[in-house]
């Protein structure tokens, strides 16, 4: 018997096998293990063990203590206790859509899970320019029934306190507060802006005191609306796909937020993978295949997302004056204007802050790159200051027509 739980320890590909062996019930006494560590994030490791015999296979994702890419970030592996524990939440909201898990760990910090590896991650996907139609109607219905029904129309006021505690998440708040929210609207040193890109930056975002206060009032809501258990990652990195089927991953930025968080990220997401396809397809048919798929995907998450959110509504609403007329257009009109703004910000961060996206830096030709860059934060801009005139898919969609 091993010492293996006694104290935290980031495990090897060996060390992942012998704790599957001594620690999940998951593979059978003769299993022929095999290991290899398959994570490309920032902050943990992903390992994918295999049964030969079997062909069984499962995931062990476990929290390092400090960042892959720097240092700079140290962040508490208990992140991946929340991780498990809204994986256990949603896998009661939207089973359908998120791997199974077996076991969790709290003190090696890692859950074990359904191995996904024969979807594909949607962004690089993206990347090839292939298309999945039942997308909006999974990720519109992903977010209505995990935004809403942990939110105060639905749960009791105080079964919602005790939510938003078990998921305080301060460190990995803080890393969106400061990539997000911060670092994105000032000459950060910090930033990683394109060489062609950066007189733009310069001269429309860093020197826009009219943006920058309206990004600071966004920030202090980041910081203050504990609305809805949000995942808090939600971008095409963190969406599994086949022909057919969704599974969301990687939640271990979950806490209790601003429920447009979720939304403005992944449309911001959809609007990488366009202009994607503006700038490297050649054949132009093919290029409107692509780019009109993501445009219809685009119009049909907010639509689909607002008809089946005002269904679920009438469904599951516990707080009487949430049902005063008026009321839930109310709270769908501040829902849209969050999200509009969150996909503004989303956009500018990933082409001015530390974390870019494969979409930009996957542009080969450096004019091509620029103008995709320069696209994104033009629409960017639009959607942050003008964030109340938001409500129809075709709201969105307009703004990336009149800046592409
Ligand atoms: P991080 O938090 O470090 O970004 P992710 O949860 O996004 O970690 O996982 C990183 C990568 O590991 C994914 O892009 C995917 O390739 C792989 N991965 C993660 N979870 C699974 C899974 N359940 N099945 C198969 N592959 C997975
Ligand atoms: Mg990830
Ligand atoms: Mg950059
Ligand atoms: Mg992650």
């Amino acid at each position: 018997m091993t010492t293996f739980t006694e104290s935290y320890f980031t495990m090897t590909e060996t060390d992942a096998i012998i704790y599957a062996k001594d620690h999940l019930t998951f593979f059978s006494e003769d299993a022929e293990l095999s290991c290899k560590e398959i994570g490309d994030g920032n902050l943990n490791y992903v390992f994918r063990l295999v049964d030969s015999k079997s062909g069984d296979s499962l995931i062990i994702k476990q929290a390092g203590p400090v960042a892959r890419i720097s240092d700079e970030f140290k962040v508490s592996p208990d992140r991946n206790r929340i991780e498990h524990d809204i994986l256990k939440i949603q896998g009661e909201l939207v089973p359908e859509f998120v791997p199974e898990v077996y076991h969790y760990d709290p003190i090696m910090n890692c859950t074990a899970m359904q191995d996904l590896s024969n979807y594909t991650i949607l962004r690089k996907a993206f990347l090839t320019h292939q298309t999945f139609p039942q997308l909006a109607d999974h990720v519109s219905s992903f977010l209505v029934n995990t935004l809403l029904l942990t939110s105060d129309l639905v749960l009791g006021h105080k079964e919602k306190k005790d939510q938003v505690k078990a998921f305080i998440n301060p460190e990995l708040c803080e890393i969106t507060e400061d990539l997000v929210y911060t670092e994105p609207f000032y000459d950060c040193p910090r930033n990683e802006v394109f060489e062609g890109t950066l007189p733009f930056v310069r001269e429309e975002i860093w020197s826009d005191e009219t943006l920058k206060l309206e990004t600071a009032k966004l920030k202090f809501q980041f910081l203050t609306k504990a609305q809805s258990l949000i995942h808090g990652d939600f971008h095409t990195g963190s969406i599994f796909v086949t022909e057919d089927q969704t599974k969301v991953i990687d939640a271990e930025f979950a806490f209790y937020g601003p429920a447009g968080y979720d939304i403005g990220n992944i449309i911001a997401n959809l609007i990488f993978a366009y202009v994607n396809g503006e700038q490297t397809i050649y054949d132009p048919i093919e290029r409107e295949r692509f780019t009109g798929y993501i445009l219809t995907t685009i119009q049909d998450i907010i639509n689909q997302f607002k008809e089946k959110f005002t269904y679920a509504f009438f469904d599951h609403v516990t707080e009487r004056v949430a049902e005063y007329p008026g009321f839930l257009e109310h709270y769908l009109e501040e829902l849209l204007a969050d999200t509009a703004a969150v996909c503004g910000l989303e956009l500018s961060r990933r082409v001015i802050g530390l974390a870019p996206v494969q979409d930009l830096t996957d542009i080969a030709d450096p004019d091509k790159r620029a103008a995709a860059e320069i696209a994104c934060l033009k629409a960017a801009k639009v959607f942050i200051l003008n964030r109340h005139d938001f409500f129809h898919g075709e709201d969105f969609t307009r703004v990336l027509q009149e800046h592409t």
